[in-house]
């Protein structure tokens, strides 16, 4: 095979071990800066050129797409998809996975379990929401936030009121979530490839912080999942249609609720809490499923 991988630095432990991974089992694997593409939108002929050179002949594209380049870098996975190179993840996959709100309705649909979580864009309903909500303490967390940056707890009515009231005044989107306080800073993440969890860790704050972002101060751990757990990371990652994800779960009274999708999981702490190796699980997935010209969405 001959795998795209869609990232920006070639250098990270998780693109190093995909690219190993890949040749160790003898397929080619290139990797190319998003945004150093561009693309001839040409009609029916789709093209994207990279160093000056049109790329071609490419089986399988693996989207390592940040946050931060989201827009530029589904429009370039999507010219892979209309050229019909497989995807580890589609477009709209992870599309969906890069709005907080849109995968809880998703997940909610499917009945998945989620902490109780409320939106609202009228300043004016900040008292109901803080109550649908639960009531204080609450998780308040920016639509478009990752790496826990933008996530705050807020232990009193008074504190959620001015937090809510801060985040509005900036003029951005979010959603306002029951704390799940028994989950005593730990989440579980559960690593889905191709439907099933090939590996999971659990992730522990730093001292007297609810968050355990491993970029927030968090350490990694191996753990052992609940059947419930398990299968609720399956369901997760149907529902947002993402064929490898890394599901972020909390372990409440009321069983695991799903946080988080991530669609670009990384690959570091996982493989080193769990000692599985992710990155040839990725690989084998891609050589199983990527038939040249078969993609299902072709970006749509
Ligand atoms: P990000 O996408 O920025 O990582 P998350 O929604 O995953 O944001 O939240 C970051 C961390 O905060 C989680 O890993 C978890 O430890 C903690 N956290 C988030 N939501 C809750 C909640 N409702 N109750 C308790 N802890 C939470
Ligand atoms: N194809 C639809 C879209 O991209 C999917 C809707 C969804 O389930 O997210 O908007």
């Amino acid at each position: 095979m001959k795998i795209a991988m869609l990232a920006r630095n070639a250098n990270l432990y998780s693109h190093q071990r995909l690219k190993a991974a890949a040749e160790e089992r003898g397929h080619q694997l290139e990797i190319i800066n998003t945004l150093r593409c561009y693309m001839n939108i040409a009609s029916r002929r789709p093209e994207i050129y990279y160093n000056g050179n049109k790329l071609t002949g490419f089986d399988a594209v693996i989207p390592r797409i940040g946050a931060s380049v989201t827009f530029y870098g589904l429009a370039v996975l999507r010219q892979f998809e209309m050229m019909g190179v497989y995807p580890l993840n589609e477009s709209v996959a992870i599309g969906r996975s890069r709005d907080k709100l849109r995968s809880m309705q998703l997940l909610a649909r499917d009945g998945i379990g989620l902490p109780v979580t409320t939106f609202a864009h009228d300043p004016k309903m900040t008292a109901e929401v803080l109550h649908t909500a639960g009531g204080a303490p609450v998780v308040i967390k920016l639509l478009e936030g990752t790496q826990g940056i933008g996530v705050v707890l807020a232990d009193t009515e008074r504190s959620a009121i001015s937090v809510i009231e801060a985040f509005r005044g900036a003029n951005v989107n979010i959603l306002v979530q029951e704390f799940i306080k028994e989950a005593g800073g730990t989440d579980i993440r559960a690593l889905v490839v191709g439907g099933k969890v090939i590996a999971s860790m659990k992730r522990t704050g730093a001292e007297g912080e609810f968050r355990s972002n491993l970029h927030r101060g968090g350490s990694s751990a191996a753990v052992k999942i609940t059947p419930e757990e398990r299968s609720t990371a399956i369901r997760a990652a149907k529902a947002m249609g993402l064929n490898v994800c890394g599901v972020d779960m909390l372990r409440s009274n009321h069983g695991a609720v799903v946080m988080e999708v991530n669609s670009s999981p990384g690959l570091e702490g996982i493989e080193k809490a769990s000692g599985i190796d992710v990155a040839g699980k990725i690989i084998d997935f891609l050589a199983k499923h990527a038939v040249a010209g078969k993609t299902k969405t072709k970006g749509r």
